[in-house]
C-alpha cells in the first residue's frame, strides 16, 4: 500500500496558527487527543471525528505530568511513524505532536482542576494524575480550537472530568465518548497491552469476564452492589499475576458509589496484571 504522507506540527504557535486558518475559512475542528502508540481503539475515534468534522487533528504526546514518579513515562511505547501511517488512513488531516518542552516551558506553573470527580478511583491511585491531564487537554483545547473532541469510553473517569472541566470553563466544545473497541478475548485494547508477555495477555481476559460476571448477576436479580463487587473480586483473585487496584459500582455521571442497584449504573475496575495496571468498566443494571 502507497504511504500517505500528513502534516506533522510539533510547534504549539504553528498549531494555533493553522486552527485560526481553518477557523477562518469555516472549517469544523475535531480534536482526537491520544498519546500514541496507536490502535483499533484509537482509529474508531479518528472515524467518528472524520464523520463529524471538516479537519480532524489528533494529537500524540506522552504527557509528563499525568504520571506519577514510578510509573511508566519513560518506557511507554511510542511509534510517530507507525502513527502517522494509522492517522493517515483513517482520514485524519493533521497529527499535533509537540515537545514536552515546548508546552512546559521551564518557568511553567498553572494547572486545571477539577476537584470532586477525581478524588477516587484513579484519581486516589494516581495522586495528581488527573491535574495532568485536564492541564493538557485544556492547553490542547486553546491550541487546536475545536469544535468537538473525541474520547474513548475505557477511560471513563476522565471522560467524566473532561465533561466537567469542558462545563466548568465554557469550553463550549462538543465532548464525544466512543465505546470502548475489544479484542475478540474481551481484553480491552490498550497502548499498555504491549508490556504483557502471552500468558499475561491470556489472563488479562479476567477483567471483562469480570464485568459479564457483574452483569449476569445483575440480570439474575442481584442488586447488592458489595456482593457482585466481591464476587467479581473472587474471581479476579483467581487469576495469581493479578492484584486489584479498585473495584466500584458508581453513578453514571456523579461517579459516587451506589449500594443498592435500582437503576443503571458503572462498574469500574483497575488491576494489576503482572507489573501492568490495566483499566476496564461498563454500565450494568440495563
Ligand atoms: P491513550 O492514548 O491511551 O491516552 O488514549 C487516547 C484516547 O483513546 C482516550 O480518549 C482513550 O479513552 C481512547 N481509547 C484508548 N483505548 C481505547 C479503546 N480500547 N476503545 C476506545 N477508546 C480507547
Amino acid at each position: 500500500m502507497e504511504e500517505i504522507m500528513l502534516p506533522v506540527v510539533t510547534s504549539p504557535a504553528e498549531m494555533a496558527a493553522q486552527a485560526e486558518r481553518w477557523r477562518k475559512a469555516g472549517e469544523t475542528i475535531a480534536l482526537v487527543p491520544t498519546m500514541g502508540c496507536l490502535h483499533e481503539g484509537h482509529a474508531s475515534l479518528i472515524r467518528r471525528a472524520r464523520q463529524k468534522a471538516g479537519k480532524v487533528v489528533v494529537s500524540i504526546f506522552v504527557n509528563p505530568i499525568q504520571f506519577g514518579p514510578n510509573e511508566d513515562y519513560a518506557s511507554y511505547p511510542r511509534d510517530l511513524k507507525g502513527d502517522t501511517a494509522l492517522a493517515a488512513a483513517e482520514g485524519a488531516d493533521l497529527i499535533f505532536a509537540p515537545e514536552a518542552s515546548a508546552l512546559y516551558g521551564p518557568d511553567f506553573q498553572t494547572t486545571i482542576s477539577v476537584a470532586k470527580l477525581t478524588a477516587g478511583l484513579c484519581g486516589a491511585s494516581r495522586p495528581g494524575h488527573f491535574n495532568g491531564v485536564t492541564t493538557v487537554v485544556a492547553l490542547l483545547f486553546h491550541l487546536v480550537k475545536p469544535h468537538l473532541a473525541v474520547f474513548g469510553a475505557k477511560d471513563y473517569q476522565q471522560a467524566a472530568v473532561i465533561r466537567r472541566m469542558n462545563t466548568d470553563l465554557f469550553f463550549g466544545i462538543e465532548i464525544d465518548v466512543a465505546p470502548i473497541v475489544r479484542e475478540p478475548s474481551g481484553l480491552a485494547l490498550s497502548s499498555r497491552n504491549s508490556y504483557l508477555s502471552p500468558q499475561e495477555r491470556a489472563e488479562a481476559t479476567v477483567l471483562f469476564q469480570s464485568l459479564r460476571l457483574a452483569e449476569g448477576l445483575v440480570q439474575a436479580g442481584e442488586r447488592n452492589a458489595g456482593k457482585i463487587t466481591a464476587a467479581m473480586r473472587g474471581l479476579i483473585d483467581g487469576v495469581a499475576s493479578s492484584s486489584i487496584d479498585y473495584i466500584a459500582i458508581v453513578d453514571p455521571d456523579s461517579l459516587a458509589p451506589v449500594e443498592e442497584i435500582d437503576r443503571e449504573v458503572q462498574v469500574l475496575l483497575a488491576v494489576r496484571i503482572g507489573t501492568t495496571r490495566l483499566i476496564d468498566n461498563g454500565r450494568i443494571g440495563r
